[in-house]
């Protein structure tokens, strides 16, 4: 088929042919019908002027005797002469509708079938029906009565000719018929070139331009249309061959654009990274910096709680630390308030028990999954029963030190980058714990005596310019009580010094336990011990000290082999803020003094500082020295009292 279905040159086929073929049958038709009518028409007349000759034949005037006119002419048309060939019937009817003359001679005499329509009167006509012309004309007349009598030809006569259709009208229905056909037949030809030149001018060329548009509407961008020829299909071929070479272009740029997008786009997921990494340390370094700002560990405590607070923007936090008696202790939570400080948990306890036990953080993205493996005890007391929460350890050098509770109301609230950041946290609140515990351990040590445990002369000097402050400031009192065990020397010389150490600790422990709170006691150096007493007035002092002398005279004895039973005594001098002193350096130099007196005046014995005695003249000799008539190694407890200068 060289026109396939709905192809622009089927439409342009049936749109000129069909047309055309009717235009041709309608104009054949028209002509063949005209033709036909002038036929018809000649017809006609020719057959009116052969009725008038006929007729004329009757009427024509007679010689007597002769030969009538009519007669002769009758006879022609009765036999079967050329002449009259195209002449089919020819009758004569008498008035009465009886056939006179005819030329089938059997119908003579008989009554014609059409009498009455024959016999009408009218005037002379023709007519055409199915092929044949009749023409119906009166005939005779007076003329005929030079020949016939009136019985012979009743009245006026009726003249009936049919003639067929002549020859020429069959030629021309032969003529239309074969012009018809070949007329078809040009027709038919000339659809059949039509749709070939259609084929290969126009629904070919269209085809191969649809199937590469079509090919390019699929994404094929390298395809190309026929564009050979100059007609207006290479042309749109080339048209079309430009527009996909733009489109390539085009898409050439688009892959390049996009490229260059995902490009960008990469470049930009990576700086989004790195910014966030870059907060991350920013943070980190602020966590690491004010961490680093305080050693004391309550401060420090509060820096982080307010770090993760504020900077994190956490609003539920708290932190543990593990404490001697190895359970995770609340030392500071957020909100404040809520009584949570100074729960315990052991180690695996819930999730802060879990992490420590684990040394893994351990995130429950929602509480309020009953599901979850961890006890409901692992939450803070107080903290929101739903949300978040995350259960980080603080880990050192592999030692744990506690765990740090973050929880947020949200479910699911914590990325992966921020549970490694938070956790990056608690390393660095680790450290600081670390440090600041290792820096109070320092600070203990600096300030405490190690043979005794009781602050040492650097701490005592401190606290008493503290109790000094606040005394001046509150106007309060303050007494100082100098303590030194009496011939000490001698018995590290007589007992050795391992046993002297001994001796110092058990008098300190028997001083320590018989003091208040409030009040402090020292190691001054060697074999002496200094009482600070807040608020106590001269004479509490004094039966303070008195109290102390006589609970080491109870209480501290030498085993030693070779010396049972001895006693070891202490002498005590006492001075009073503001009685006899005002500052530190006085205070501890009246208590010196008071001290010197006690020694002096036979040891075991305690001595309120009173004014010049300082001055005493033994003092010379450094504080403290033994006093020439100073008693050998005390053999028993000697009731000492309280001297007086
Ligand atoms: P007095 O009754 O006058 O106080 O005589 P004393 O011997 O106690 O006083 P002295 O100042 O003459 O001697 C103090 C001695 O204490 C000298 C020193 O060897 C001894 N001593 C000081 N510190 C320590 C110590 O930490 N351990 C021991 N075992 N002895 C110490
Ligand atoms: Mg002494
Ligand atoms: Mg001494």
């Amino acid at each position: 088929m060289p026109l396939g279905p709905d192809t622009v040159g089927r439409k342009l086929l049936w749109s000129i042919a069909l047309p055309g073929l009717v235009v041709a049958l309608v104009g054949m038709g028209h002509f063949w019908r005209e033709a036909r009518v002038a036929v018809q028409d000649a017809t006609q007349v020719e057959s009116l002027a052969l009725a008038e000759f006929v007729a004329s034949t009757f009427t024509l005037p007679q010689a007597p005797g002769a030969a009538k006119a009519h007669e002769a002419v009758t006879e022609v048309l009765r036999s079967d002469t050329r002449l009259f060939r195209s002449v089919e019937d020819a009758r004569v009817l008498t008035p009465d509708g009886i056939i006179r003359l005819s030329r089938q001679p059997n119908e003579v005499g008989q009554r014609h079938a059409e009498a009455e329509r024959l016999m009408a009167p009218g005037p002379e006509a023709a007519r055409s029906v199915g092929g044949v012309t009749e023409v119906v004309r009166p005939l005779g007349g007076p003329e005929c009565g030079s020949c016939h009598s009136e019985e012979d030809v009743p009245g006026a006569s009726v003249l009936q000719m049919r003639v067929a259709e002549p020859a020429l009208h069959q030629q021309l229905t032969d003529m239309f018929r074969g012009a018809l056909g070949a007329m078809v037949l040009f027709i038919v030809l000339l659809a059949l070139l039509t749709a070939l030149a259609l084929h290969f001018n126009l629904t070919r060329p269209l085809r191969r331009l649809s199937v590469a548009m079509g090919r390019a509407e699929a994404g094929d961008l390298l395809v190309r249309a026929d564009a050979r020829g100059t007609d207006e299909l290479a042309r749109l071929g080339a048209a079309f061959n430009q527009m996909l070479a733009r489109l390539t272009a085009m898409k050439a740029e688009e892959i390049d654009t996009h490229r260059d997008l995902e490009v960008v786009k990469e470049k930009l997921v990576l700086k989004e990274a790195l910014e966030v990494r870059l907060r991350e340390l920013s943070l980190l370094f602020d966590v690491a910096r004010s961490l680093n700002a305080t050693l004391e560990l309550d401060e420090l405590l509060e820096a982080i709680t307010r770090l993760v607070v504020e900077r994190l923007q956490i609003p539920d936090f708290s932190i543990m630390l593990l404490n001697v008696e190895g359970l995770l202790e609340v030392k500071h939570a957020w909100p404040e308030g809520r009584g949570t400080e100074g729960l315990t948990f052991a180690l695996g306890e819930g999730a802060c028990g879990r992490a420590a036990e684990m040394l893994k953080a351990v995130y429950l993205p929602d509480l309020a999954d009953r599901t979850s493996v961890f006890a409901r005890r692992g939450l803070v007391e107080g903290a929101l029963d739903t949300g978040a929460l995350l259960a980080v350890p603080m880990v050192h050098m592999g030692t744990l030190l506690g765990v740090m509770n973050f929880q947020r109301p949200e479910v699911a609230s914590f990325s992966a980058e921020e549970i490694e950041l938070l956790t990056a946290v608690a390393d660095l609140a680790a450290t600081a714990v670390k440090n600041a515990r290792l820096h109070a351990e320092t600070v203990k040590l600096t300030m405490t005596d190690p043979l005794t445990g009781v602050p040492n002369r650097r701490h005592l000097f401190q606290r008493m310019e503290l109790e000094l402050a606040r005394a001046q400031r509150f106007g309060m009192p303050l007494a100082l009580l100098m303590v030194d065990v009496d011939h000490f020397k001698r018995l590290n010389d007589v007992a050795g010094h391992r046993v002297g150490d001994e001796t110092l600790r058990h008098v300190c422990d028997v001083l320590r336990v018989r003091v208040r709170k409030v009040d402090t006691l020292a190691r001054y150096g060697g074999e002496e011990f200094v009482l600070l007493l807040p608020q106590a007035t001269k004479e509490d002092a004094v039966e303070v000290a008195e109290k102390l002398r006589r609970a080491v005279a109870d209480n501290v004895s030498l085993t030693q082999p070779g010396l049972p039973g001895s006693h070891v005594t202490v002498s005590v001098g006492v001075a009073h803020y503001p009685t006899d002193a005002n500052t530190q350096e006085e205070l501890v130099d009246c208590a010196d003094a008071a001290l010197y007196c006690s020694k002096r005046t036979g040891r075991n014995r305690t001595t309120p500082y009173e004014p010049g005695m300082e001055m005493h003249p033994g003092r010379e000799r450094g504080p403290h020295a033994p006093a020439a008539d100073a008693p050998t190694v005390p053999t028993n407890t000697t009731p000492g009292g309280v001297a007086k200068a």
